[in-house]
């Protein structure tokens, strides 16, 4: 059974076979004419992105992310576009998608996904996050709810640039998948040929951690020959300019317990006298960071791949708003001994999750504690392997004079040892970061600053971690190019997009299907 939006869609669009300009009008006509065939198509570009987002999507919800998976392969051949399903068991399947275009050389995969994170209706100001609402602002700026518009025989719908959708996955990352099929519908319409062969892949359990990502693209190795991969997820710059970025932070996470005596003891029989884990846990972790934050464990920025000179270049560029965050987040005197934040990115991060030992306020008890834990966490940079680096922080530890184990002490281990550390590894990945100075890097910024008037910002690496060296390992360098707003409360209620950037997003990645070319 099909939807309204799509039968729409099948009724609109024009043979994909007919005849076809030759040479590509460049990205800022291209962009222009996207805006053209937008403005012409609002209504039906917003009830495909409404019917999609009214779809639950929680990766666990095995019967609704299979209607999700259903519905995408639905949307993508009412396009013509050759699609698969690569099944995962208990989960929804990667959604994978080919479209040829004859006289393309060059192939480019587009990465998004479809499941969303979990939802607590109640913590949602319209309390239906399956039931998309559109308000004429965000709601922090007073936005009211208002009807969605649509055609009538007399008025076409227009939908405002400042107006948003409210819904699960209306930014992350369900909207940049309406955008690129779009895109290729007003190509289409415009008689624009595409430039690229174009792949996509549309994964369902992102938001559960992709477990499953790499072996089942490794499963099907064959579908994904190509010379690039365009990753949608994630927000544009804070500054409301789009991004184009080159690279991740890998990640490590670690748990480390200090051991006191073996049960709490009465702190004033005992104060003193028993060694107090709170403060030996406190001493230690204090001791891994000086005062500006330089972590001072040996080795610990030895293995960072330097930046190039394309990279320094960007970073020198990219805007700085540094002030007006300090003065958000109440911060007087930042770290890094007066780096920027987007200098300090750069680098591998040494963090402290949190701490626990004993109780605190109304629960307080006046013991010695008998064990101290802190979770950590180490953002990496390129050019650094997660087993090392939880070596050095373990080797530093030892340093301090910590017998260092992976299980709770013995009785007999804790007669020996005076200083005893639980240090853990919880799991983590590498960093991935694509050079600047590829051909395809070069072309691509080129082609996005066309359509975008000059406009967007490039950034060699974001703090944030996601498993992109997936396809680095499959041997396809990788670019970010996100669309979404940056205040959309990704991951939390009241999940939200802004229509200006969505719109904007059709004409950038309309202009990269149509002129990317390297
Ligand atoms: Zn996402």
């Amino acid at each position: 059974m099909r939807n309204a939006a799509i039968i729409a869609l099948l009724a609109l669009l024009p043979c994909p076979a007919s005849a076809q300009k030759s040479t590509p009008p460049g990205p800022g006509k291209v962009a222009q004419e996207v805006r053209d065939y937008r403005i012409d198509n609002e209504d039906r570009i917003m009830r495909e992105l409404q019917e999609f987002l009214a779809i639950p999507n929680i990766a666990s919800d095995t019967p609704n992310i299979q209607k999700n998976a259903a519905h995408l392969v639905e949307m993508l051949e009412a396009r013509g576009i050759e699609t698969h399903l690569l099944p995962i068991s208990g989960r929804g399947p990667v959604v994978f998608g080919k479209l040829i275009s004859p006289e393309a050389k060059r192939t480019v995969i587009f990465y998004a996904h479809y499941d969303g994170q979990p939802v607590d209706a109640a913590a949602w100001t319209d309390g239906k996050p399956f039931e998309p609402v559109l308000r004429d602002a965000a709601i922090e700026a007073g936005g009211k709810r208002i009807p969605f518009p649509e055609n009538s025989a007399q008025h076409r719908a227009v939908y405002d640039d400042a107006w948003r959708i409210y819904a699960r996955s209306s930014s992350d990352d369900k909207s940049p998948i309406v955008a690129l099929l779009a895109a290729i519908d007003a190509l289409r319409a415009k008689k624009i040929p595409l430039a690229v062969n174009l792949k996509v892949i549309f994964e369902g359990e992102e938001e559960a951690g992709s477990t499953n990502l790499q072996r089942t693209l490794e499963l099907h190795k064959n579908l994904l020959g190509a010379d690039l991969l365009i990753t949608a997820d994630g927000p544009v710059h804070q500054s409301g300019r789009p991004l184009v970025f080159f690279g991740n932070r890998g990640e490590i996470d670690m748990d480390i317990t200090v051991y006191g005596p073996v049960r709490a003891l009465h702190s004033g029989h005992y104060g003193n006298w028993a060694p107090n884990p709170a403060i030996e846990l406190a001493r230690l972790l204090a001791s891994m960071k000086d005062a500006d934050g330089q972590v001072l464990i040996d080795g610990y920025y030895d293995d960072v791949t330097p930046l190039g000179n394309d990279e320094q270049q960007a970073l020198a560029q990219m805007p700085a708003n540094d002030a007006e965050l300090q003065r958000e987040l109440g911060i007087a005197k930042p770290e890094g001994g007066g780096k920027k934040l987007v200098e300090l990115i750069q680098r591998p991060s040494l963090n402290i999750r949190g701490m626990r030992s004993a109780y605190v306020g109304n629960q307080s008890q006046n013991v010695v504690p008998e064990a101290a834990e802190a979770s950590l966490d180490a953002r990496l940079v390129k050019g650094e392997d997660p087993e090392r680096k939880f070596q050095q922080i373990a080797a530093f530890i030892r340093k301090q004079g910590y017998y260092v184990i992976d299980h709770v002490p013995t009785m007999e281990e804790r007669h020996t040892y005076p200083l005893i550390a639980r240090f853990v590894y919880g799991g983590g990945y590498r960093a991935s970061r694509t050079s600047m100075d590829l051909p395809v890097s070069k072309a691509l910024v080129q082609l996005i600053q066309n359509a975008t008037g000059g406009n967007a910002v490039i950034a060699p690496t974001l703090g944030g971690s996601v498993p992109m060296y997936i396809f680095e390992d499959l041997g396809l360098p990788w670019i970010g190019v996100p669309i979404v707003n940056y205040d959309n409360h990704q991951h939390s209620s009241d999940e939200n997009l802004r229509l200006g950037h969505f719109w904007r997003g059709m004409e950038i990645y309309g202009a990269i299907l149509a002129d990317l070319n390297w």
